[in-house]
């Protein structure tokens, strides 16, 4: 019974909302529809998962910045230094300084 198709495809697609709805900051509790005749308890009807959008909206910030800054450095011109190195690394977490590196830290800026 628990393998049928239709309980696994909502299973998958349920998988897919929490995640989308953990990184967005979102509370899953609203996008279902909150129980309580209060109102949500677990985001405090503020729509965001912790009740306050305020550390995510942080987040997004320094992410958006840091992208920015390796953007900024990866264009930058001129000879690459060890501080531009150091710096890269702090930002990226890499040593690979290529395209590739530069859109998989803002493919993980998405995220
Ligand atoms: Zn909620």
């Amino acid at each position: 019974m628990s393998d049928e198709p239709e309980l696994l495809a909502l299973r998958a697609r349920n998988a897919t909302l929490e995640g989308a709805c953990r990184s967005a900051g979102i509370c899953m509790s609203c996008l279902y529809g909150a129980a309580d005749p209060i109102g949500c308890t677990d985001c405090l009807g503020t729509g965001w998962d912790g009740g306050d959008p305020r550390s995510q909206i942080e987040v997004l910030e320094s992410r958006v910045a840091k992208l920015a800054a390796a953007v900024l450095l990866f264009h930058r011109g001129g000879p690459w230094t060890m501080d531009d190195m150091k710096a890269w690394e702090a930002l990226t977490g890499s040593r690979e300084v290529t395209t590739k590196a530069l859109c998989d830290f803002a493919r993980k800026a998405q995220a």
